[in-house]
């Protein structure tokens, strides 16, 4: 089966949802696709106090089903699916979303960022048992115990704020000496009498995947070269995100680390095709950012369809 779209939209973030919003209002009738972590990266988070409009904060999964509500208000379609593969080299752009392919006439990619892991062999066997990299999700199952998180930015000092809520004891893992949190955050996590902190040292192994549990990790101070066993129920991954664009490397331009380039703000080099959000931001990151972006992308998609037809 397939279908023509004037724009479909990859990703159901706070950049997605407001690309959605104004292509619906401008009568465009956006396909909004919206892949495997619906909601992207507001859906994983706990109070959102810096998005202009909520004097008290909002939580983030209520901020973006708000978004998505008001989006479908206007029209908007959504879709559970997930972009395998896309063709952009003619328009319309050919996606295909598994067995089923959708033909844009534009493309919005506001397909985000997702969270990064360690790498280390046990950890994707312990995902789900004890590894994790949201806090707000897991946090809950380890009441009483002893958490570790790891990281040195504000990803990892908010998880650890937010973990103190159940764990005993929450020590942060730092492989370097200096930390990339902003002040603010550093300082509050560094206050709470919950919270310790080890600096130079990474983890080199999990246990224990044959009890299908985290019983500790195998940690390594990269000053002294020493190796030492620390026990813990869980570890919480705060070291950043990947951006999603896989699916269009070799077809569109991106940076060292995987990011989509965009000129002129949200404008990729194939006409048509448009990015917005996290997929395209490694500077600022912000909800309010990523929004931003998204009104932008599909107000250049209607001037596009205007000058290009539909
Ligand atoms: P950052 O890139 O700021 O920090 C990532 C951290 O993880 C660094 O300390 C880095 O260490 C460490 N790290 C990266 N890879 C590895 C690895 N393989 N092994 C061990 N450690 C690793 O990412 P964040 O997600 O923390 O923040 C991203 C952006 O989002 C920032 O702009 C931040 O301010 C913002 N943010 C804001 C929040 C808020 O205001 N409430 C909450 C969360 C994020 P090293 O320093 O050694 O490179």
């Amino acid at each position: 089966m397939s279908e023509t779209r004037n724009v479909v939209i990859i990703g159901s973030g706070c950049s997605g949802h407001t690309a959605a919003l104004y292509a619906a209002r401008a009568n465009l009738k956006p396909l909004l696709i919206e892949g495997h972590e619906p909601g992207g990266q507001l859906s994983l988070t706990t109070l959102v106090e810096n998005f202009p409009g909520f004097p008290e904060g909002i939580m983030g999964p209520q901020l973006v089903e708000n978004m998505r509500k008001q989006a479908e208000r206007f029209g908007a379609e959504y879709r559970t699916a997930h972009l395998t593969s896309a063709d952009l080299s003619q328009r319309p752009f050919l996606l295909h979303l598994g067995k089923h392919q959708v033909h844009a006439q534009t493309l919005i990619i506001a397909s985000g960022a997702s969270a990064r892991w360690l790498g280390l062999p046990n950890e994707q066997k312990l995902i789900g048992h004890g590894v994790s990299s949201c806090a707000t999700c897991d946090g809950f199952f380890f009441s009483g115990k002893e958490i570790v998180v790891i990281g040195g930015g504000d990803s990892a000092m908010e998880e650890a704020l937010f973990l103190t809520r159940f764990a005993t004891k929450v020590t942060v893992i730092h492989r370097s000496e200096s930390f990339r949190a902003s002040k603010v955050m550093l300082d509050r996590a560094r206050q709470h009498e919950k919270i310790k902190f080890l600096t130079n040292t990474v983890v080199d192994d999990i246990y224990d995947p044959i009890r299908q549990e985290v019983t500790g990790l195998k940690l390594r101070n990269l000053k002294s070269g020493e190796v030492s066993d620390f026990p813990a129920s869980a570890m919480f991954l705060g070291i950043g995100h990947e951006p999603n664009a896989k699916m269009f490397h070799g077809q569109l331009e991106t940076d060292a680390d995987g990011y989509l380039k965009t000129h002129d703000y949200v404008f990729t080099r194939v006409p048509g095709v448009f990015a917005c959000g996290d997929v395209q931001d490694r500077r600022y990151r912000q909800a309010i950012t990523a929004a931003g972006s998204g009104c932008m992308a599909a107000i250049e998609v209607e001037k596009f369809l205007e000058e290009h037809g539909k």
